[in-house]
This record gives structure tokens, C-alpha cells and sequence, in this order.
């Protein structure tokens, strides 16, 4: 029987005992406990059990965009769950929360991005966008088209095709088994990319999945020719163009969708995370019109792949209510405003701290990337973390393949006071590390 007003130390020893986390160092979690148990979040803060106030400086994962604890949110998810709590999507039952979010999803979307499938999140959309790729191909009678093409550096989630597709390879090497037909090319040259397509066979090939900025990978910025070329290429050889904007999407580099930096648009467009700023599980696969118009002139029999939280009418329902905030309080062009400022201070640290190789930001993306060739004591993105933790900021260490990063990406809704204290942050937290090495 479990009390119900519990400690913090009865809190973590059950938290040892049965929460298996996902992402996580099991070994120090079982050492240590949870670093926090948060209970309460409230713009770029969240609070822990002991009332300790931190700033979320990564959205938690990538994904509060419009901050913590907005209760227009919560209304709308009691408002609906009230009215219609679930109901099915498949075969041709429908709810108005999707068919609204839908609608709104087109409005948005760059190109003639049209028609949405609604998944429960990234890894869901990134499946779903690969089936659909492959299926389209076998409704135009080119099934042999089933080569998934993706970037060394990309993160796309940790379903089995997601995984497969995902070019960090330590996630990889988790599971000694992947789905076949992923293959994997240079993170930014368009020509290696031309070189894979010529060398597996164009007619073997669905589709090419990228990231408009990698974020899991170390926040890395494209060029600004490579999608267009990426998309030249895709055209030439009759392959179906995937952005990822599972991070990107909903504001977070400083325009509505991280693609339409690049002044293209693709065939299919994968969404999670900032549609919903995580207050409810959403994802979805946005489909061009010209792709949905093939499918709906020639899939004559049921399209089988759905899931049973595909169009759910809460999730759906704090969704728009979600992008409706986004709009109203300009918070797509505070992202380029504010990841400016951020970008700014970022350079001053540069300028400020040795140990400082280079700065990036789009928006509210950024990176600060160390050299790690000074110190006997390996990589410094997780040192710093941990001392910008006990000063109040939570960013993120990205340490794979000899990477020595600092990624931070905060609320949508930072203003500049908070920017700046984010800065002082971060170099202090710099300063204090590059003392020890
Ligand atoms: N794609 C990208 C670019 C991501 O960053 C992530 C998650 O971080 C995913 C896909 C997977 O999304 P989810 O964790 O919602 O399954």
C-alpha cells in the first residue's frame, strides 16, 4: 500500500525500485535517485519537491514551447475530456479536434502540405512516414522503391524504423537487430548524398529523412544551398523528400517549420513535440498534395496503419489551443528575437572563455562547442552541465562520436532578462570549469 503523502527519500526509493527511465544512466540512477522530482513548472522554471527553482533551459526535451504551466492548456484538455474524451479515428469515424487541427496543420504548413496522419509522437511519425513513403511507391506500381536514406548525425527516435534511420550510432548498437533498407549518408554534402543514390540505385530508393537543424546530433545548422539541392536531387531521381521537424516544428528556430529556412518545401513532413509544447502526446505526418492526391486516387482497399491514439480528440484539442497561443503572442518571432540575443551572448562567451571552439544558433536552438583537446579530464559539455545545474540552469551534453557540445534550447516564451540570465549561467558555469581542467 503506498502512503499518500510520501517523502522525498521514500519518492526516490520507489522511484529506484520501479520506474525504469527512458534515456537514462541506470547504473547512476540507481546510485543517486532522481536528480529531481519536479512538481510544478511555471514559464522558463520548474520547481522540485524541495522548492528548488531551475530554469528548463532545453523545453524540457526540446518541446514546451510555449512554457510551463499555462492553464488555458489544462482547460482545454478538462474541456474536452469532458465532452469527448476518446473516441476512434479508424475507418471513417472522425471528432472535431482533428479535423480542426488538421485544417490548421494545412494553413501552416509550407508548400502544398495538405493532409495530416496523427500519430502519438515523433517516433510514431517517423515509422509512419517510412511506411507511407514505401506504400506510395508500391500504389504506383514501383514497389522495389524501399531504400530509407538518412543523415550520420540525425536523431529520429527509437522505434524500430526510427532507430534504424537514426545516424547516432550508439543509439543503434543498442538493439543487435535493425529493420533492413536504412541507409545512411554525409550530414551536409548534397553530393555524397547524389553519390548514395547513384551507387544503392535510384529505383530502390523511397525516400531521404533530414532534420532541418540536427538536434539531438549537436544542433548542426545546413548550409544554406544544401536542402535545395537536396531537393533538386530528390526530384531528379524520383525520390520522396521527408523533412524531421519533430524539434524544428512550431516556431522553435525562429520561423513556423525549420525547412522554410531553406526556401523549399518536402513531400512529407514529420511534426511531435511543439505542437502540443508537451502538455498532451501528439505527433502526426504532414502529406503534400500532390502525394495525398495519388493515394486517394489509388489505394482502392483500407490503408492499413493507424494507431489507437491516431486523431485523439484531447491531444488534438491542446493542440490548437496551443497553436493559437504560439500566434497570439508572437512567439515564433520572440524565438528569432530572443535566439539573437542568445546567439549574442553566446559569442561574448566565446570572446570571454578559452575552452570556447565555436558558437551556433537558429532561434532557440543553439550550441556552444568545446575543445576538449585541453583537457585530461575527456569531455567538458557534461562537467559544465553539471555545475550550470547546481547554479540553476538545466541544458544538455551531447558527447557521441567524440562531440564535445553544450545544446540549449529554451521556452519559446524567454524574454530578454531571462536570456541574459541564461547567459551569465552558462559562462560562469564555463569559467568555473575551465579553473579545474
Ligand atoms: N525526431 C527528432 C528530430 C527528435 O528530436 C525526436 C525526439 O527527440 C524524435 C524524432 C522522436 O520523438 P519521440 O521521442 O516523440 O518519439
Amino acid at each position: 500500500m503506498i502512503a499518500n503523502e510520501l517523502t522525498y527519500q521514500e519518492l526516490a526509493e520507489l522511484d529506484k525500485k520501479h520506474f525504469m527511465h527512458p534515456t537514462s544512466p541506470i547504473q547512476q540512477q540507481q546510485e543517486n535517485g532522481p536528480a529531481y522530482i519536479f512538481t510544478k513548472g511555471d514559464g522558463i522554471y520548474l520547481e522540485d519537491v524541495h522548492g528548488k527553482k531551475v530554469i528548463d533551459g532545453m523545453s524540457s526535451l526540446w518541446n514546451v514551447n510555449i512554457g510551463h504551466g499555462r492553464k488555458e492548456l489544462g482547460i482545454a484538455a478538462m474541456e474536452q475530456m469532458n465532452k469527448l474524451a476518446f473516441s476512434s479515428s479508424f475507418a471513417t469515424f472522425s471528432n472535431e479536434p482533428a479535423i480542426r487541427l488538421a485544417a490548421k496543420i494545412a494553413e501552416v504548413t509550407p508548400g502544398d502540405l495538405n493532409a495530416t496522419f496523427f500519430t502519438s509522437g515523433g517516433s510514431e511519425a517517423n515509422d509512419t512516414a517510412y511506411k507511407l513513403a514505401r506504400h506510395y511507391w508500391i500504389l504506383k506500381g514501383q514497389p522495389e522503391k524501399k531504400k530509407i536514406i538518412s543523415r550520420i548525425k540525425s536523431y529520429h527516435g527509437v522505434a524500430m524504423g526510427a532507430t534504424s534511420a537514426t545516424g547516432l550510432k550508439p543509439f543503434r548498437d543498442f538493439t543487435n537487430s535493425l529493420a533492413p533498407d536504412f541507409y545512411h549518408t554525409d550530414n551536409f554534402s548534397a553530393k555524397a548524398f547524389e553519390e548514395a543514390v547513384i551507387s544503392e540505385g535510384p529505383d530502390t530508393i523511397a525516400a531521404f529523412i533530414a532534420e532541418p537543424v540536427q538536434g539531438a546530433g549537436g544542433v548542426h545548422i545546413a548550409p544554406e544551398e544544401y536542402f535545395k539541392n537536396v531537393r533538386n536531387i530528390c526530384d531528379k531521381y524520383n525520390i520522396l523528400f521527408i523533412t524531421d521537424e519533430v524539434i524544428t516544428g512550431f516556431g522553435r528556430t525562429g520561423k513556423y517549420f525549420g525547412i522554410e529556412h531553406y526556401g523549399v518545401a518536402p513531400d512529407l513532413m514529420c511534426f511531435a513535440k511543439g505542437v502540443t509544447s508537451g502538455y498532451a502526446q501528439l505527433g502526426g505526418v504532414v502529406l503534400s498534395e500532390k502525394i495525398y492526391e495519388d493515394f486517394k486516387r489509388l489505394s482502392t482497399g483500407t490503408l492499413l496503419h493507424g494507431y489507437t491514439y491516431s486523431g485523439h480528440p484531447m491531444a488534438c484539442a491542446v493542440a490548437l489551443k496551443n497553436i493559437e497561443i504560439i500566434e497570439n503572442e508572437n512567439l515564433i518571432e520572440n524565438a528569432k528575437n530572443m535566439g539573437a540575443e542568445m546567439l549574442k551572448g553566446f559569442r561574448w562567451i566565446q570572446g570571454e572563455r578559452e575552452i570556447v571552439k565555436n558558437v551556433r544558433a537558429l532561434g532557440l536552438m543553439g550550441a556552444i562547442e568545446l575543445n576538449s583537446q585541453q583537457s585530461a579530464a575527456g569531455p567538458l559539455a557534461p562537467l559544465i552541465v553539471n555545475e550550470a545545474a547546481k547554479q540553476g540552469l538545466i541544458c544538455r551534453s551531447v558527447v557521441f562520436d567524440k562531440m564535445d557540445i553544450l545544446v540549449l534550447a529554451p521556452p519559446l516564451s524567454i524574454n530578454k532578462q531571462e536570456i541574459d540570465r541564461l547567459v551569465e549561467i552558462i559562462h560562469h558555469a564555463i569559467y568555473q570549469i575551465e579553473q579545474k581542467v
